[in-house]
């Protein structure tokens, strides 16, 4: 039989890759069958200003979207976590909570997409290389402020008060060179009753946050190992690596997708690449260069995983503790413990808790010899 673990899992990858598909479909049916160059029209009539039609392009397709997958949404959001007794959330918060998300992605998305806009007019098939490099900045700048004024719009974030704890988890901050008031608390279970931990911010901003379902349920030891392994994504610049990455390979798909957009366009139908009623061709463009860069980004992101592991063990001596804490984690948040070793390899960015407890367990052996 199945467990339940299992089954959930399951139930959310298939839902997951069946709403890729449809989505993909309908975008290559949207612009194939002229609808793209029929709303453009449309929109031409009421509006004048280029910009204004490309913001009311975009809009209208969002919305259309978030309709038309609002029953997948509703599913895999809300009724299977709360089917599986993982949700705290009331069905209004729920909703509340994915408006707030949507407008901080119009907020941060607007400003992108009129850049994006400005440069592919003033530099043609030459705007991947402005606007990458405008990407970077922006994403630079995200990095920092996203755990001081984005993620106080979703949850309380307190510096950690427990004194014992801290006191615990000094020397392994003196040793990464880190202070001990990085480390803040964040009210999870306002949503749900799955736990996590996390290192984000860049320079001043940097900081370790534990969600209150991980500090309410764990020891002192199995919080420490947590603790370890977010400071090893610190000592190991992964972020700063992630930064760099992230950049050089939106460089290399934005350059793929300048010259597929610009061969392509004759296929549908347009006529030039600064045409609004073409640019869900670079949206097809970049979900198939997706299909590879997703397993290539998962396959470092896992490695990262790895490393910070490697660094929990080394630095608490407490690969036990460790194992354990990974153990009640697995459960708590209903993860699929040995998943196919091809959706592994192609959608966790996490590796699966039994390939990392075999590397736990390797380093605490060679830890000992
Ligand atoms: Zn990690």
């Amino acid at each position: 039989m199945k467990s339940e673990a299992k089954k959930y899992n399951n139930i959310k990858l298939a839902i997951g890759i069946t709403e890729a598909v449809i989505s993909f479909v309908l975008l290559v049916l949207f612009v194939w069958l002229g609808y793209s160059a029929k709303l453009e029209n449309l929109i031409r009539r009421f509006v004048e200003n280029d910009y204004l039609v490309l913001g009311a392009f975009v809009i209208i397709l969002g919305i259309v979207s978030a309709v038309l997958f609002s029953p997948f949404n509703y599913y895999t959001d809300y009724f299977l976590e709360h089917k599986y007794n993982l949700s705290n959330q009331t069905f209004g918060k729920w909703i509340w909570e994915g408006a707030k998300g949507a407008l901080v992605g119009i907020v941060i998305g607007v400003p992108i997409l009129a850049a994006f806009f400005f440069v592919i007019r003033e530099f043609g098939i030459l705007w991947w290389l402005p606007f990458g490099t405008i990407l970077f900045v922006f994403s630079v700048v995200l990095a920092q402020i996203v755990p001081i004024l984005i993620l106080p719009l979703f949850y309380k974030v307190t510096p950690l008060e427990n004194e014992s704890l801290k006191e615990k988890i000094v020397l392994l901050f003196a040793n990464a060179n880190l202070k001990v008031s990085n480390v803040f608390k964040f009210n999870m279970s306002k949503n749900t009753k799955k736990a996590n931990a996390a290192f984000t911010g860049l320079g001043k901003t940097k900081r370790i946050l534990l969600g209150d379902t991980l500090l309410e349920s764990y020891s002192e030891d199995e919080i420490e190992t947590v603790i370890a392994h977010e400071l090893g994504h610190y000592k190991k610049k992964h972020i700063i690596k992630n930064l760099f990455i992230g950049t050089f390979s939106s460089f290399l798909i934005f350059f793929l997708m300048a010259h597929l957009h610009s061969i392509t366009l004759k296929w549908f139908g347009f006529n030039g690449i600064t045409q609004i009623a073409s640019f869900p061709v670079l949206v097809i463009w970049a979900s198939l260069i997706g299909l590879i860069q997703k397993p290539l980004s998962n396959f470092i992101s896992r490695k990262f995983e790895y490393e910070a592991d490697q660094y929990a063990v080394v630095s608490t001596k407490k690969p036990e503790e460790f194992v354990n804490t990974l153990e009640k984690l697995t459960d708590q948040n209903l993860g699929d413990r040995e998943p196919h070793p091809l959706v592994e390899w192609f959608f966790y960015s996490h590796p699966s808790i039994k390939n990392r407890i075999k590397n736990i367990r390797a380093e605490g052996v060679r830890l000992q010899n």
